[in-house]
C-alpha cells in the first residue's frame, strides 16, 4: 500500500524516474494516451517521489512530511490544473481535489466540457492558467523539484495555450511541468514541439480490475467485469460500477431495441429526455448521486456526462453485436439481458454497417463533449443509426459515412 492515493502505471512510473536519474527533465513531459489510462494518477505519483524525503524518513504506513502533503493536495511545490468552470473560488477547487482523493478513478462533471481558463490578468480564479504561471515563477519552498500538473491540456483555450507557451519554451531551473491529454489533436503544434513525449496504453484488464477493487471495494468478479467490459479504461470502468450506471446500461439496451426494431417515437423521447436531463421513462431512476444535480454549469455538465455515458454503453452494445457476428459461438455476452437483441441486430446488419454505427456514436458522444446541444445530437444519432435500422441486403447504399 503506497503512502498516498495516487495510482500509477508502474511501467510508466519507472521510465519517468529513469529521466529523472539521467537529468532529463528540462523539458516538459506531454503523457498522452487514451482516457482511463493512469496519465493522471502517474503524474502526480511521479511529483511525490521526486520531492519525496527519501526511504529513511518515508515509510509505510508513516509518509514523510512531503508525501503528507502531497496526499492531501497541500504540498506547496507542486499544483495541479485540470479542467474547470472559470468561476471556481479556492472553496470549489478543494472540493474538486477531494473528489479526486476519494476516487481517483472517478471522472469529475466539469471534466466533460469545462476548459483550462486563462484567468482574468489581474486577479486570475485558483484554477487557471496564469495562477499556475505565477506559482512557477517563485522558487522552490521546500522540495527538490517544483512540479505542475495540467490535466487534459487537449482543453487549453487558446488564449490559455499562448499563455503557456513562454513558461513551457523556458520552464524555470528545477521544475518539472507535465501535461496529460488524450490526443494530440486541437493542441498547439508549437506547445507540442516543446514536450516530450511519453505514452500511455490502456490499463491489463486484471491490473485495473485489482485497483478498483481496492478503490471501489466491489468483489473481484465485479470488478473484472467493469475492466473488461470498459477495455482497460479505469475512468469507464469506476462508471460502470456506479448505480447510476445500471440505469443507464438498462436505458441503453432499450434504445438498442428500439433503433434496431425501427420504434423511431421511443428513440425521440430518449433524445428529449436526454436533453433536459431527466431519466427514461422506461427505466427506474437510480439513486441521486452526492453531488449531483447542482444547478448552473455543473447541472450541464451532468447532463453531457450522462449523455457520453450513455453513448458509451450504446456503443458497447453495437460492439457485442459485432463479436457476435465475427466470433459466433466464442461471442461471450457483455449484457446478459440484451443477448436477444445483440443476435438479431448481428443478423441484420453486416459488419461494415456496425462499425459505421459504432463510429457514429462515437462522433456524436465527441459533439456532445465539444459541448453541441445534447437534444440536438442525440436525435441525429438516433435517426442516422435507425435510417439503416432494416437491412436491405444488396443495394450495398448503407456504406456508413
Ligand atoms: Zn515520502
Amino acid at each position: 500500500m503506497p503512502p498516498v492515493p495516487f495510482i500509477a502505471r508502474p511501467e510508466v512510473l519507472a521510465k519517468l524516474l529513469r529521466l529523472r536519474d539521467r537529468g532529463r527533465l528540462a523539458q516538459p513531459l506531454l503523457l498522452v494516451g487514451p482516457e482511463g489510462s493512469g496519465k493522471e494518477g502517474t503524474a502526480l505519483e511521479f511529483a511525490r517521489r521526486l520531492n519525496c524525503l527519501g526511504p529513511e524518513a518515508c515509510r509505510e504506513g508513516a509518509p514523510c512530511e512531503s508525501c503528507t502533503k502531497v496526499a492531501s493536495f497541500q504540498h506547496p511545490d507542486i499544483r495541479w490544473l485540470g479542467p474547470a468552470p472559470a468561476t471556481f473560488n479556492e472553496t470549489d477547487v478543494r472540493a474538486l481535489l477531494e473528489q479526486k482523493l476519494a476516487n481517483p478513478f472517478a471522472r469529475g462533471a466539469e471534466s466533460a466540457t469545462a476548459q483550462v481558463n486563462i484567468g482574468d490578468p489581474e486577479n486570475p480564479g485558483p484554477l487557471t492558467v496564469r495562477a499556475l504561471i505565477r506559482f512557477l515563477r517563485v522558487r522552490a519552498f521546500q522540495g527538490p523539484w517544483k512540479v505542475a500538473v495540467v490535466s487534459d491540456a487537449h482543453r487549453l483555450n487558446t488564449a490559455a495555450a499562448n499563455a503557456f507557451l513562454k513558461t513551457l519554451e523556458e520552464p524555470p531551473a528545477e521544475t518539472v511541468i507535465m501535461l496529460t491529454s488524450t490526443g494530440t489533436e486541437g493542441m498547439l503544434p508549437t506547445i507540442l514541439s516543446r514536450c516530450q513525449k511519453v505514452r500511455f496504453e490502456p490499463w491489463a484488464e486484471a491490473d485495473l480490475s485489482a485497483h478498483l477493487a481496492a478503490v471501489s471495494g466491489e468483489p473481484a468478479e465485479r470488478t473484472l467485469w467493469a475492466a473488461r467490459l470498459a477495455q482497460g479504461n479505469a475512468r469507464l470502468a469506476n462508471d460502470l460500477l456506479q448505480p447510476e450506471s445500471q440505469a443507464l446500461a438498462a436505458w441503453a439496451g432499450l434504445l438498442f431495441g428500439w433503433i434496431a426494431d425501427g420504434r423511431r417515437g421511443q428513440a425521440a423521447i430518449a433524445a428529449d429526455e436526454l436533453h433536459r436531463g431527466v431519466y427514461s421513462h422506461a427505466v427506474e431512476a437510480p439513486p441521486t448521486r452526492r453531488g449531483a444535480g447542482a444547478a448552473g454549469e455543473q447541472g450541464a455538465g451532468e447532463r453531457r456526462a450522462r449523455a457520453i455515458r450513455l453513448c458509451e454503453l450504446l456503443n458497447l452494445h453495437y460492439s457485442d453485436a459485432l463479436v457476435c457476428r465475427e466470433a459466433g459461438d466464442l461471442w461471450q455476452p457483455r449484457f446478459p439481458e440484451a443477448v436477444a437483441v445483440v443476435k438479431r441486430v448481428a443478423a441484420q446488419r453486416p459488419t461494415e454497417m456496425l462499425l459505421g454505427d459504432m463510429a457514429r456514436i462515437g462522433a456524436a458522444g465527441g459533439d456532445i463533449d465539444r459541448n453541441l446541444n445534447i437534444g440536438l445530437v442525440m436525435a441525429v444519432l438516433f435517426e442516422g443509426l435507425q435510417a439503416h435500422g432494416r437491412y436491405e441486403p444488396a443495394n450495398g447504399s448503407h456504406a456508413a459515412g
